[in-house]
């Protein structure tokens, strides 16, 4: 057993990101900046403090007051040097929490109120991505960057998302999602387009079992064909848990666990949605117990006030995690991602599992060691590009 990671520690770990909203995740700063220069006067405050303390969704307690919140950060992404700004300080801000690969998600549909194309939209936030990882290397910090186009799912424009993943697949966006209210939008309504994107050979993410329960979850996996779900917390409802710990899992959890779908978990973001009563409560503990294939993540950074350090240092916090389980952790989220197998392999090989083993001799032979694994570390930050070259990165 190794001792418990410092925050530091946790932050120079090697981390992938698969679930993280890019209007989830906008500095308060930028929010009021991109106000001024795009003429939207509609934010509740006026400084960044006030901002900062207005998004901050500690007490939303709901889906819908959660929810309410974005459409302050969605108003200010309606140009593409915007929308472009936005994603490559996404990249940036990635970056210098340890973040090594990151799925970011987008509805592109939202960012057209001012008269944007889709398409426009997408090469916009693609655009971003790569100057924000260029300038993370600049910096010294190695991220690669992939793009998840959403459909929003209480709207009619699935197809044609699903198209523009398609279109755009060879350019830097790597999978499709639907996103918004659960309840009374099922999965299924989308059938079509996720027929469509199986046909294609392409991957796809399905936002079930936060808001409502297995019904969702089913519908995502065994209607639509859902590679991994958002969330997915849900699914201990399919979980007997004994007194005396042992679980039993019904037909629908064995499925997920036995076929190793990914849950895509967002601890932070489920307490303050109300979908789960507090982090102690949070089924990551008894699904990592179960070895159901979870991954961390943070769906939100500034609504929900967090980053990839911040979650694993809640959770370490909480239920004990050490480097082990952080190494667990990250494997599962590359092994998941929607990346060629190759290129996972290469970064669970060359950048994650290196960067944990530093971290681990550094906490058992002290500062001379630690001087190794900082270099070590840095290296793992810089030893991604080789089959990262020439991408989205
Ligand atoms: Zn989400």
């Amino acid at each position: 057993m190794h001792e418990a990671p410092t925050l530091d520690q946790i932050q120079r770990a090697p981390k992938v990101l698969l679930h993280d909203h890019l209007d989830g995740g906008l500095r308060p700063a930028t929010v009021l900046e991109l106000a001024e220069q795009t003429g939207y006067d509609e934010l509740p405050e006026s400084d960044v403090a006030g901002m900062a303390t207005w998004f901050a969704a500690a007490g939303a307690g709901s889906l819908e007051e959660y929810l309410r919140r974005f459409s302050h950060t969605v108003g200010v992404m309606q140009t593409a040097d915007a929308i472009s700004r936005v994603a490559a300080e996404c990249a940036e801000d990635l970056a210098a929490d340890g973040v090594v690969y990151a799925e970011v998600r987008y509805a592109p549909e939202l960012s057209t109120q001012g008269g944007l194309s889709l398409e426009a939209v997408v090469e916009a936030i693609l655009d971003g991505f790569r100057s924000g990882t260029a300038r993370a290397a600049q910096a010294g910090r190695r991220i690669r960057m992939g793009l998840l186009l959403c459909a929003m799912r209480q709207e009619t424009r699935a197809m044609e998302i699903a198209e523009l993943v398609v279109r755009y697949r060879d350019s830097g966006v790597v999978g499709f999602d639907i996103a918004g209210p659960e309840a009374g939008f099922p999965p299924t309504r989308f059938l079509d387009s996720f027929e469509y994107l199986r046909r294609a050979n392409c991957h796809f993410t399905i936002h079930a079992g936060e808001g409502f329960g297995l019904p969702s979850i089913w519908e995502a996996i065994q209607w639509c064909g859902a590679a991994r779900l958002g969330h997915g917390v849900r699914i201990v409802d399919d979980i007997d848990v004994a007194e005396d710990g042992t679980a039993k899992l019904g037909r629908l959890a064995s499925f997920v666990r036995d076929r190793r779908i990914p849950l895509e978990m967002c601890p932070t973001s489920n307490v303050h949605t109300g979908t789960v009563g507090s982090l102690a409560e949070h089924p990551i503990g008894l699904l990592r117990r179960l070895y159901f294939r979870v991954t961390v993540n943070t769906d939100n950074r500034l609504i929900s006030q967090t980053s990839m350090t911040e979650e694993f240092g809640r959770l370490a916090d909480e239920f004990g995690y050490d480097f082990d389980d952080m190494q667990w952790f990250t494997v599962n989220a590359m092994k998941s991602a929607f990346i060629p197998f190759d290129q996972r392999l290469a970064l669970i090989n060359e950048v994650i599992k290196p960067g944990y083993a530093a971290l681990r001799s550094e906490t058992l032979f002290g500062p001379v060691a630690r001087l190794n694994g900082q270099s070590t570390s840095g290296m793992a930050g810089t030893t991604s590009h080789d089959h990262a070259k020439g991408e989205i990165q």
